[in-house]
């Protein structure tokens, strides 16, 4: 058929005749319905990805999900937490913190650290309780008049990074303390009109104890978890690891801050396998207390302090 042929054909066609038998045909149902919907979620799902993955150069990437920002207090307090616990136990352990902001807090500002309540802690891993999470909570909220931001961990002696551990933790926790972000998947077309879509996302941040006296940041992420667009996976849940912190300048740490820290740590730290750290801790220092000279020196396992003790005698 010609160009000519073709219009002539057209002319004669009846479009609207053809719609509607197609609309009450089940093949349009069945075939056309889907794929038609198919092909528009698909097309969002590309959108939702390109506002979520963080990639150089993106620019519909929100600023949320690829920088943290958090003030200089707040980086100074969890590097002190993390070089405290190991000093306090004597040995080195990785703790469980969370990030907090203000509640009217637009930017998400992180401007504290907070020691999650009756946790366990290992060389390797921590744990906060059903019940220390809930008790947390509520102090962070009624007592302290802020919230949850983000996560925040140390590693003790071991390197920064997001161990399989974390990502399944993180997964978990922004179930219960995400942040939401409205994305606009239309933000990039002309005109005002928005879609906007719902994506939750968590801060996390990785300290250990030998970031203390550097001036090096912690390990810094961002887990993202939305739905497909048109619910085909119920969950995507996605970490960037790729994440800048933006140190806001603010007072430094004093020593009475440092002190009440302290004892915070002895408060709400658990040892495995050795208990609450305060007993450990005081029992410790009675035991120092035998030989005052040593008295400073808490640095090293109480087994390991026998040992020592054990070559001095034999070097003599
Ligand atoms: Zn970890």
């Amino acid at each position: 058929m010609g160009d000519e042929g073709f219009e002539e054909f057209m002319k004669n066609f009846d479009v609207k005749a053809y719609y509607r038998r197609l609309e009450s045909s089940d093949y349009y149902k069945e075939r056309i319905v889907p794929k038609i919907t198919s092909i528009i979620n698909n097309h969002y799902n590309r959108e939702i990805e390109k506002r979520v993955i963080f990639k150089e150069n993106n620019h519909f990437v929100s600023p949320e999900f690829t920088t943290i920002k958090i003030k200089q207090k707040a980086i100074d307090k969890g590097i002190y937490i993390s070089k405290r616990v190991c000093e306090l136990a004597g040995s080195d352990y990785e703790i469980y913190m969370y990030l907090l902001g203000n509640n009217e807090n637009k930017d998400k500002i992180v401007d504290d650290i907070y020691i999650g309540i009756d946790q366990v802690v290992y060389p390797d891993y921590c744990e906060i309780s059903p019940y220390g999470k809930i008790k947390s909570s509520m102090d962070i909220r009624k007592n302290l008049e802020k919230r949850v931001i983000g996560h925040t961990h140390s590693h003790g002696a071991i390197e920064t990074f997001h161990s399989m551990t974390d990502v399944k933790n993180l997964e978990k926790f922004i179930e219960s303390f995400g942040n939401l972000k409205h994305i606009d998947l239309w933000d990039d077309e002309e005109g005002k009109e928005q879609k906007l879509y719902d994506v939750y996302y968590t801060p996390s941040l990785v300290f250990n104890k030998y970031l203390w006296g550097t001036d090096k940041l912690p390990f810094a992420g961002v887990a993202l978890n939305y739905k497909d667009f048109g619910n085909k996976r119920e969950k995507i849940f996605l970490i960037n690891n790729n994440v800048k912190i933006e140190v806001i300048e603010s007072d430094p740490l004093t020593e009475e801050e440092m002190k009440s820290i302290d004892e915070l740590i002895l408060d709400r730290v658990n040892l495995g396998g050795r208990g609450n750290l305060r007993q450990v801790y005081e029992k410790h220092m009675q035991k120092q207390d035998l030989s005052p000279e040593k008295k400073l020196t808490l640095d090293s396992k109480p087994e390991d302090h026998d040992k020592k003790e054990n070559r001095e005698d034999n070097s003599q």
